[in-house]
């Protein structure tokens, strides 16, 4: 079967979200990346057993000025990726104000992935793993530490949510026929009693 989910990444600027992304389609890394400046939308397919899934990520630039705009857009996300980096505490910190943005326009049940980002650069590391793996567990959101710079687990911290995605999307369209059948063996014993 194939399916499509739509992404959308958050996070303070400079965390790396672009450089994320680029990764994540094969592009490499550019070490003179420039902070982005337009909307961008990219689409890659991936395959998951038997299933394709083709994912649409938006990368918003600018989003500290993304009250006015964005609450339409993360309305029809299927999935979200916040991040931060272990090198700046602010970026970690502001994680909290990004959480409440998409529970007060998503569906409590849309997965939330949260990336760790430069996990390359140990030595100027101010956040510990521990802390994000703490955060992540209070607001029951997937984690993983991340280099978008050597590529380490950024593929598959994003395979995971997709996973994810494609699981409960599964689930929810197996329900139905079974609740169809439910509701036959309802009026079969509405009928039973009836008769007897
Ligand atoms: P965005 O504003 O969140 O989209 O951040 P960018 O993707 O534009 O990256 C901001 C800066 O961080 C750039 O100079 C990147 O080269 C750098 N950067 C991004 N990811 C990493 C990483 O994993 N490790 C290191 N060391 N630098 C990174
Ligand atoms: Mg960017």
């Amino acid at each position: 079967m194939e399916y499509n989910f739509i992404l959308g990444i958050f996070g303070e600027g400079r965390v790396g979200k672009t450089c994320i992304v680029k990764r994540f389609l094969g592009e490499g890394f550019d070490e003179k990346e420039e902070s982005s400046s337009d909307a961008d939308k990219v689409e890659k397919t991936i395959d998951i057993g038997k299933d394709v899934v083709n994912l649409e990520i938006y990368d918003l630039p600018g989003q500290e000025s993304f009250h006015s705009f964005a609450t339409n857009y993360i309305k029809g996300l299927n999935g979200v990726i916040l991040v931060y980096d272990i090198v700046t505490k602010y970026s970690f910190e502001k994680i909290d104000f990004w959480f409440k943005q998409m529970q007060e326009n998503l569906d409590k049940n849309i997965p939330i992935l949260l990336m760790a980002n430069k996990c390359d650069l140990e030595e100027q590391r101010v956040i510990t793993k521990e802390e994000g793996e703490k955060l992540a567990k209070e607001k029951n959101m997937m984690f993983y530490e991340c280099s978008a710079k050597n590529g380490e687990n950024v593929q598959c911290a994003i395979e995971e949510l997709a996973k994810k995605l494609l699981k409960a999307q599964q689930q929810s369209t197996k329900k139905e026929p079974e609740k169809q059948e439910d509701k036959k063996q309802e009026i079969k014993k509405k009928k039973k009693c009836y008769l007897f």
